[in-house]
């Protein structure tokens, strides 16, 4: 009978989504070994090792990277397929969004010598969408324009709002001239697996699963997505997402209030007041070129993070040594000065060398990361990144701080000083130990005559010391004397008044109670 086949047929494409599910599943451990595998030689191998390799790893790393990105598109697929893929919207500006991850293209446009326009009529559309669908459809879409085009080619996306039947739309057009697509094949581009050509002008390769699940994202998200190409010609894929305000908004009010266009130089620089009353945030320094980039990265960072930006490399030098931020963020292709001779000058000048440098670039390759590492960078960003892995980047780079923060504390400085290390870190607290050793008896040396002794500015000291020991210059300092005091009591028979002015401490009953705050007994205990 009809019911029970269509009930059977519906249950052998239930079974066959499952068995398509697990079989995908499978795949991403092994990749994930392999991966895991190759990072883990290369913490092994000494830099000229490194070099020779090179050219290998990147090629298991860039093909385990395509294989893994072809599993979690089938996956993503199949999950679309039987009900399982969810849309988080959030209410937010869309335009910066847009702009982002597009901009986050021109490297690899430009590497391939083709032009990329990015075509907004406006600077602000508030409305509900899911970040990481809409980034996969424009990349997706922007990654074939860039393939499907040859050398000296154009590619323009244009966004626009429209209304149509009585409807608003978020318009986004993504035209390339390129080799286009014949009027047979252009109706089957959507099906899975599908590939037009498979000739020779296919610069790399593919499979045919991309626009596949591009449709069915933006049918999830309500869209829909129409091709028009001529061959020879080129290509244009539009996309239509009605605009909805469902969704909770982004508490972003204040960002978005700013009108994007008046952003022009550089970003609002928080005054130093805001830096006082926000301190307790870590001061992030974003060195970026592209506003739009620079705005994503803003808007991502808020709340969490104090920002300032910086528009090249040579703007971003001076800020840095300025402020000395808690984390640096540098593009790599920047006029003037790129992020390597950035990361190179911050990481060779003592005010800076324990910030943290975030490298973004467009592709990581093997070169693009040992060039990184030899010039000091600590951690890599690929464009267009998500939120996740930003944050996730961010908190190791902080949590590696912590703990060496932990270490100092736990250990003592002096035994941690004792050791002969290069890091440049404790270098740095080993030429403040000893000036202050030097000043000892004197209690008018403080933060203020330690910065003329270093020649760098009271609040660089200051924020030099904060990031390194989790301490103000003042209390850093304070317990440098104690620690001094403790020995003293410990291997002299000096007394306790003694060895408080010794220390340079005007006052011994003072003296005696923070000494028992930071060491938990008197000092008085110390000499029996
Ligand atoms: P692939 O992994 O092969 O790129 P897609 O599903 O993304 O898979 O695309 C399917 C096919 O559609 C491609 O193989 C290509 O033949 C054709 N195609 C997609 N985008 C373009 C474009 N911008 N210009 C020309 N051909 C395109």
């Amino acid at each position: 009978m009809a019911v029970t086949e269509s009930a059977r047929l519906k249950e052998v494409n239930q079974l066959k989504n499952r068995l398509y599910t697990n079989i995908t599943h499978e795949f991403r451990t092994p990749l994930t070994v392999i991966k895991g595998m190759t990072d883990s030689i290369k913490s092994k191998l000494d830099n000229k090792q490194l070099d020779n390799l090179a050219y290998s790893f990147e090629m298991i790393e860039r093909n385990s990277d395509n294989l893994l990105h072809l599993v979690n598109d089938m996956l993503d697929l199949a999950k679309i397929e039987s009900g399982n893929l969810e849309l988080h919207l959030k209410q937010a500006n869309v335009i910066p969004f847009l702009k982002y991850i597009s901009e986050s293209f021109s490297s690899l446009a430009n590497q391939n010598n083709i032009n990329l326009t990015i075509y907004s009529e406006l600077d602000r559309l508030v409305m509900d969408f899911d970040e990481e669908k809409l980034t996969s459809v424009i990349s997706n879409l922007l990654s074939n324009a860039i393939k499907f085009t040859p050398e000296f080619g154009k590619i323009i996306i244009h966004i626009n709002q429209i209304i149509q039947t009585e409807n608003d739309f978020l318009f986004i057009k993504i035209k390339d001239n390129g080799i286009g697509i014949s009027n047979k094949e252009l109706p089957n581009i959507f099906n899975r697996f599908y590939q037009a050509d498979a000739s020779t002008i296919r610069k790399s390769g593919g499979t045919g699963i991309g626009l596949a699940l591009t449709k069915e994202l933006v049918s999830l998200m309500s869209g829909t997505i129409d091709a028009k190409s001529t061959l020879g010609k080129g290509s244009e894929f539009i996309l239509m997402f009605p605009i909805t305000r469902q969704a909770p908004a982004s508490k972003k009010a204040k960002i978005n209030k700013l009108s994007y266009k008046s952003v022009s130089n550089s970003l609002p620089m928080p005054s130093e007041q805001v830096l006082e009353t926000d301190s307790d945030l870590p001061l992030v320094l974003i060195i970026e070129d592209n506003m739009d980039v620079a705005h994503y990265l803003k808007t991502c960072l808020e709340k969490k993070y104090v920002t300032i930006h910086a528009i090249n490399g040579i703007k971003g030098i001076e800020l840095a040594t300025e402020k000395i931020p808690d984390i640096i963020i540098c593009d790599v292709m920047m006029p003037g000065k790129d992020g390597f001779e950035v990361c190179a000058t911050l990481k060779s000048d003592e005010r800076t060398d324990h910030i943290p440098i975030i490298i973004l670039t467009a592709k990581v390759t093997i070169e693009d990361r040992l060039t990184g590492l030899a010039h000091g960078a600590d951690a890599y960003l690929a464009k267009p990144f998500n939120k996740g892995e930003l944050f996730t980047r961010l908190d190791q780079l902080v949590s590696i701080r912590k703990k060496l923060i932990n270490k100092t504390q736990k250990e003592g400085f002096n035994t941690l000083l004792k050791k002969r290390s290069k890091n440049p870190k404790l270098q740095f607290l080993k030429r403040i130990v000893k000036l202050i050793h030097e000043n000892i008896n004197n209690s008018n040396f403080g933060s203020e005559a330690l910065a003329k002794k270093l020649l760098i500015s009271e609040s660089q000291i200051y924020r030099k010391i904060k990031a390194i020991t989790g301490k103000s210059t003042a209390v850093y300092i304070r317990s440098i004397r104690l620690q001094y005091a403790k020995e003293l009591l410990l291997n002299t028979k000096k007394t306790v008044s003694e060895v408080a002015y010794d220390v340079g401490f005007n006052d011994p009953s003072w003296f005696s109670r923070i000494f028992k705050d930071e060491f938990g007994f008197a000092p008085s205990e110390t000499s029996r």
